[in-house]
C-alpha cells in the first residue's frame, strides 16, 4: 500500500502532464495563443518531475543505503540544468534561436542515450522487444546528440566549411552497419546465452561509439545553411528516442511526450522541405547551391537606389502598404523601430499589413515572433497564401531584410536552387522598397532579379538605422501629415 498510492499518483500525474502537453502543443499552432501554450506545456513538465520524486518512496531495499545521494544528486542537476536555461533562454537573440534549439535538442538525444546506457550496462533490458527498443531508441537518441552538437557548431560559426571526404556516403553508410551489426550482435548473444567475443560493457560501449561517429559523420558535410532543416530532423529523431525509452522505462509520460516531439519534428521538417521545394533527402545528401546555376541568368536592369526618407515619405503618401520581413530584420533587430514606423502610418490613413513567408528567417515562424515581440497585433499580420493576391493591388512594398522570399526568379528560372519555392508576389505591387545592407545574397546566394526592376528601389543601409531615418521624414512632415 505504501509503495502503491506514491506510483498511482506518480502515474496519475504523468497522464495529465501528458495532456497538458497536447493542449500546450496545439495552442502553439496560432502566434495569438502560441506564448500560453509554451507555458501550459512547461508547466505539464513541470507537475511530471515534480512526481517524480514520489518514486522515493517505492525503491528497492537494495537502493535504499544511496537514497538521500541520489535525490541530491537529481536536485542539483534540476538546479543546474534549470538554472543554465533559465540563464541562456533569458540572453539568447532572435538570431541565436537555431543554435539553442540544436544545443537542447542534442541534450534531449543524449538524454535518451544515458537512459539506455543505465539499462544497457545495468543489464536491465531482458526480453527480444526490451533489448531492441532500449538499442534502437540508443542509437537514434546518440545520433541525435552527436549531429545536433554539430550542427550547433555549424550555426555557431565555429565550424565554417563543410567537411566532406571523398566516398562519404559510402565510409556513413559503412558506420551505420558496423553499429547495427553490434547492435544485433548484442541481442544474439543475451538471448541466446553465446559467450561473447568481447566482454558485452565492450560492445555496448563499440555500439554507442559508433553511434556517436555516425551522427558527426552524417552531419559535417551538410551546409552550415541547412542546419535548421537539420536540426528539425535530429528533433524528430531525439522524440522517438525518447518515446522509446519511455516505453522501455514504462514510462506514459515520456511515450507520449517523445511521440508528440517526434511527430511535430517530422510535420515541422516536412513543412520546411515543401516551403523551400526541395526535398528532406536533397537537404541530407547535397550541398545547397551544389547545383550549377548561371550567376546572372538572362537578368537586366540596373539597381537604383533611394534615401530613406524619400522612401518613407511615398509611403506616408500611399493608400495601401505591405511589408515584408526577413532575415535581416530579426539581424538589425529592427521589429520596434518598424512597428513605430507602422502606427506613423497607420496615424496618417495608410492600410499597411504584413506578409510573412513560412521560411522567412532562419526558423519557421521566426518572423511571427519578431513582430509579436515588438507588439505588432496578430491581426495585420498574413501568411503567404492569404495575402499573395493582394500584391498587386498594392501601392507599396517594402521588402525590409528580405531576399529569396521575394526572388521571383523561384517561378521562372529551372536551373535556380530556389526554382518552384512559393514566394511572396512583392513584384507585383506598383512600387517596391528594398532595405538592405548593400549587395549581399540571401541565403541561397543567388542574385534577385526583383531588384533590378523598373518599379523597385533599393534602400541601403542597416534595418534599424533605415527606420529611424524613415520615422525622422515623416514625422519630419508635421503632425497635419499624421493625424
Ligand atoms: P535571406 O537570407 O534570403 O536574405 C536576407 C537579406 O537580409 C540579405 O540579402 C542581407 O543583405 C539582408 N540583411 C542582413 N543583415 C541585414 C541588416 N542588418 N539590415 C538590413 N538587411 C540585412 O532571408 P529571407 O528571410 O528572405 O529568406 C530566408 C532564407 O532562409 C530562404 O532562402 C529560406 O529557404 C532559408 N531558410 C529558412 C529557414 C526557415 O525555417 N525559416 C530554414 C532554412 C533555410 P545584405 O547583406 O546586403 O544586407
Amino acid at each position: 500500500m505504501i509503495t502503491l498510492i506514491p506510483t498511482f499518483l506518480n502515474s496519475v500525474v504523468g497522464l495529465a502532464a501528458a495532456f497538458l502537453l497536447i493542449y500546450g502543443l496545439w495552442r502553439m499552432s496560432s502566434p495569438v495563443t502560441a506564448a500560453a501554450g509554451i507555458s501550459v506545456a512547461g508547466l505539464g513538465m513541470l507537475a511530471v518531475v515534480l512526481a517524480s520524486f514520489l518514486l522515493v518512496f517505492t525503491v528497492s531495499e537494495a537502493a535504499k543505503p544511496h537514497l538521500v545521494v541520489n535525490v541530491c544528486l537529481a536536485l542539483s542537476a534540476l538546479a543546474i540544468g534549470g538554472g543554465a536555461a533559465w540563464w541562456s533562454g533569458r540572453k539568447v537573440a532572435m538570431t541565436s534561436m537555431p543554435q539553442m534549439v540544436a544545443l537542447y535538442n542534442g541534450m534531449g538525444g543524449g538524454s535518451a542515450g544515458a537512459i539506455a546506457a543505465m539499462e544497457l550496462f545495468g543489464n536491465r533490458a531482458h526480453g527480444l522487444t526490451e533489448l531492441s527498443v532500449t538499442l534502437l531508441g540508443a542509437l537514434i537518441g546518440t545520433v541525435s546528440l552527436s549531429g545536433s552538437l554539430i550542427a550547433w557548431a555549424k550555426l555557431d560559426s565555429l565550424i565554417n566549411q563543410p567537411l566532406r571526404l571523398k566516398g562519404q556516403q559510402v565510409l556513413n553508410a559503412l558506420v551505420m552497419l558496423i553499429t547495427l551489426s553490434v547492435g544485433v550482435y548484442i541481442v544474439f548473444v543475451t538471448q541466446t546465452g553465446v559467450e561473447p567475443l568481447m566482454p558485452l560493457s565492450g560492445l555496448i560501449a563499440l555500439f554507442f561509439g559508433c553511434a556517436l561517429l555516425f551522427g558527426v559523420l552524417m552531419t559535417l558535410p551538410i551546409g552550415g545553411a541547412d542546419m535548421p532543416v537539420v536540426i528539425s530532423i535530429y528533433n524528430a529523431a531525439t522524440g522517438l528516442a525518447v518515446g522509446l525509452e519511455g516505453f522501455v522505462l514504462q514510462t506514459p509520460a515520456l511515450m507520449i511526450a517523445g511521440m508528440l516531439v517526434g511527430a511535430a519534428g517530422i510535420l515541422l521538417t516536412l513543412l520546411m522541405a515543401k516551403a523551400m521545394n526541395r526535398s528532406v533527402s536533397n537537404v541530407l545528401f547535397t550541398r545547397f547551391g551544389d547545383t550549377p546555376h548561371k550567376k546572372h541568368g538572362s537578368i537586366t536592369g540596373t539597381l537604383k537606389v533611394t534615401a530613406a526618407g524619400d522612401a518613407g515619405i511615398a509611403m506616408r503618401y500611399a493608400g495601401s502598404v505591405i511589408i515584408v520581413p526577413g532575415y535581416g530584420l530579426a539581424v538589425a533587430q529592427g521589429q520596434q523601430k518598424l512597428y513605430e514606423f507602422v502606427k506613423l502610418l497607420q496615424a496618417a490613413g495608410v492600410g499597411v499589413k504584413f506578409a510573412v513567408h513560412p521560411v522567412a528567417g532562419r526558423m519557421p515562424g521566426q518572423m511571427d515572433v519578431l513582430l509579436a515581440e515588438a507588439g505588432v497585433p496578430y491581426d495585420l499580420i498574413f501568411q503567404l497564401e492569404d495575402i499573395n493576391d493582394d500584391f498587386a493591388n498594392t501601392d507599396i512594398v517594402l521588402v525590409i531584410g528580405a531576399n529569396d522570399v521575394v526572388n521571383p526568379v523561384a517561378r521562372t528560372d529551372k536551373s535556380s536552387p530556389i526554382f518552384g519555392m512559393p514566394i511572396l508576389n512583392a513584384d507585383k505591387a506598383r512600387q517596391v522598397y528594398v532595405v538592405k545592407r548593400g549587395e549581399g545574397k540571401g541565403y541561397a546566394g543567388i542574385v534577385n532579379s526583383l531588384f533590378y526592376t523598373e518599379h523597385c528601389d533599393m534602400v541601403y543601409g542597416d534595418a534599424q538605422a533605415v527606420l529611424v531615418q524613415m520615422i525622422e521624414a515623416v514625422r519630419g512632415l508635421g503632425l497635419s501629415a499624421t493625424g
